[in-house]
């Protein structure tokens, strides 16, 4: 046993032992009454459904851990990587695709079993899934030519990079050629994500059926609602999530200048307007906001990752150390840039664990705030009303367990969220309360929805 495949067997059984941790958390809370604030969500019987229900995923997400789990450890533990080595070593470009694509074809295999199981056995049997088999097999098709070809030509092009990169780099690069090379190089993998994304935009439109939402009042309502935004949103698209679940979502759609307001048709049958009303000022809310230091983040990783590169052109030979590292221990003639990839995307991953809890508890904080915008605007009740009955319909955890939702949850649970806006609206209430008497309240200030934003604020920040 070589020190890679030690610290492969080490980071695996640590995320095994971290998954294991926080279901048990879970598992613990569903034993805990609800609390006041989301106590009238479920009923007897509702709630014993929702009980089943997520048992049955909770099953499901260990199995497919586990078969995660087995498919890293045969990849990255068995001798793979030198069978590959022996068969194909001294084609480099065949070397790395078919390392990749074999992986690929077993990994979506096994996610693709699971996620039928997912849909036609545990969600049809709580009555959440619309979706036919055939447009399943389509949806899944279209995901799987996008992985693979993102994935794959992502790893060709970088495997075309690599054995350009020395013959243009030598010994090394001075600093200030370093950093342009990098630049350069990042300039290209910023195209191509801009161009995966777009990918993305495209599968989803193929599967999903878009229609604008019909000008009229409700139109007219949304438009009004964005008075304060300094470019709004003209998109509005009525998307057939009716053709797959009982889903109900609302949504806004960012990539760089394109923005719509996405709303799933069911939303529209199922719901009143002032919910929809409700939803939407949320999502206003997020427009409005400034941008924090978490949307940086990307801004600040792009970064780092280009002077990493830099250094690399500066100092070739630290790359080349890792590779023959990663060689050694798999016994490699050859260098594969598939187990390279592996080897640092597993020593990366406590990192990007810790990085994703950070930045959890800062889309939480944003989620609050935006739900702040909403209560502002009137609609409080309407939100809360939404909630209760989204949770309802689609069997949602309402009281997670507080340390699980700090580290894994990105909007913040039911019981949490329904609490804080009702005591939003109530300050909200004693706020006008004191205005009508013109001893305490004199000026007329707070009418201003400015002030009234500020409020909030402050009542977020705890
Ligand atoms: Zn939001």
């Amino acid at each position: 046993m070589h020190t890679a495949q030690l610290i492969v067997i080490v980071l695996t059984a640590a995320g095994l032992a971290w998954d294991a941790w926080l279901s048990r958390r879970s598992e613990r809370q569903f034993h805990r009454p609800l609390p006041p604030a989301v106590a009238d969500v479920y009923d007897r019987d509702r709630y014993a459904d929702f009980r089943a229900y997520h048992a049955e995923h909770e099953r499901l997400s260990r199995a497919s851990a586990l078969a995660g789990v087995a498919i890293t450890l045969a990849a990255l533990v068995a001798p793979y990587f030198k069978w590959m080595d022996q068969a194909l070593g001294a084609r480099p470009y065949a070397l790395a695709f078919w390392s990749y694509a074999l992986i690929w074809v077993v990994k979506t295999t096994a996610e693709t079993i699971f996620s039928y199981y997912d849909v036609f056995v545990i969600e049809a049997r709580y009555g959440q899934n619309r979706r036919t088999r055939r447009a399943f097999a389509k949806d899944t098709a279209l995901d799987a030519a996008e992985s693979l070809a993102v994935g794959g030509g992502g790893l060709m092009f970088t495997t075309w990079l690599l054995s350009r990169l020395s013959a243009w780099t030598g010994g090394g690069l001075s600093a200030g050629r370093a950093v342009l090379a990098a630049g350069i190089v990042a300039a290209i993998l910023f195209a191509g994500m801009l161009a995966a994304a777009g990918l993305e935009l495209f599968v989803l439109t193929r599967q999903y059926r878009l229609t604008p939402l019909p000008e009229g009042p409700l139109r007219d309502q949304i438009m009004a609602l964005q008075a304060g935004v300094k470019r709004p949103i003209t998109r509005i698209l009525v998307y057939n999530e009716s053709a797959k679940s009982t889903r109900k979502n609302a949504f806004m759609f960012r990539f760089f200048g394109f923005k719509a307001f996405g709303i799933a048709d069911n939303f529209l049958s199922g719901n009143s307007e002032r919910e929809l009303l409700a939803v939407l000022s949320h999502e206003i809310g997020h427009l409005k906001h400034k941008r924090t230091l978490a949307n940086f983040v990307p801004a600040i990783l792009a970064a780092a990752g280009v002077l990493l590169l830099a250094l690399c052109c500066a100092r070739p030979g630290l790359p080349r150390a890792f590779d023959f590292w990663a060689r050694r221990c798999y016994g490699l003639a050859h260098t594969n840039l598939m187990l390279d990839f592996a080897l640092i995307k597993l020593v990366a991953s406590p990192a990007a664990a810790a990085l994703s809890v950070w930045h959890n508890f800062r889309s939480r904080r944003e989620e609050k705030e935006a739900d702040m915008e909403a209560v502002g605007n009137g609609y409080g009740a309407e939100l809360i009303a939404t909630f209760k009955r989204l949770s309802r319909d689609q069997l949602v955890d309402v009281n997670p367990d507080p340390t699980v939702e700090a580290l894994t949850y990105d909007h913040p649970g039911m019981a949490a969220r329904i609490a804080y806006i009702e005591k939003a609206m109530a300050d909200q209430a004693d706020h006008l309360g004191q205005k009508i008497n013109p001893k305490s309240m004199p000026s007329n200030k707070n009418k201003n929805p400015r002030a009234n934003r500020r409020l909030f604020k402050s009542v977020q920040s705890f």
